[in-house]
């Protein structure tokens, strides 16, 4: 974390035997862990979180809670970290998904209209971050790091993000940030 003081290096974790994470909990993820027992992305050659070696572990993964994995800036400055599945839109709250708990509701406004109710989805996979359209009137664009040109998600069809991404719903707009995510 920014601002915290430094801590002293602790020895290494003992390694621990392979775990296959409980299917059912999807908070769960495969990694390896650094010095400090941060868990990465085991694509990460160095801690996402505090630039230490990640260790190899003999190439055994290891199972722990999923740590956020980046952050949606929005183009008024609001941000929302993945830390969930989120369901975006103008009225996502009226989805069956959010109030049945499986997406967490992510409402924006836009003065525009071209929003729709429920517009797109933003999920998880293991380490990647991944956008879907959710059947909106007016399509859910993307444009990678350094492209300048927007291209239209095909429906059905789910788009990794890498950090730098750029998302247009209607007259909104985000950007996926993350200091983990594998380029
Ligand atoms: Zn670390």
């Amino acid at each position: 974390m920014l601002g915290s003081p430094p801590e002293p290096p602790r020895p290494p974790l003992p390694a621990a035997p392979e775990v296959e994470p409980d299917p059912l909990d999807s908070t769960q993820v495969n990694g390896r862990r650094c010095g400090r027992g941060h868990l990465n992305d085991p694509r990460l050659g160095q801690c996402a979180f505090c630039g230490l070696p990640v260790e190899d572990g003999g190439g055994q993964l290891v199972a722990g809670p999923r740590p956020a994995l980046g952050l949606l800036v929005f183009d008024d400055g609001t941000t929302y970290s993945v830390d969930a599945e989120y369901l975006v839109g103008r009225m996502p709250e009226g989805d069956s998904r959010v109030a049945g708990g499986a997406l967490r509701s992510l409402a924006v406004e836009d003065p525009s209209g071209a929003v729709s109710r429920v517009h797109a989805e933003v999920r998880v996979s293991g380490w990647d971050v991944l956008l879907a359209d959710a059947g909106s009137r007016n399509g859910t664009f993307v444009s990678g790091p350094g492209e300048p040109e927007w291209t239209q998600l095909p429906e059905g069809q789910t788009h990794r993000l890498v950090p730098g991404t750029r998302v247009r719903l209607g007259g909104r707009s985000f950007l996926f940030e993350s200091p983990s995510g594998v380029r």
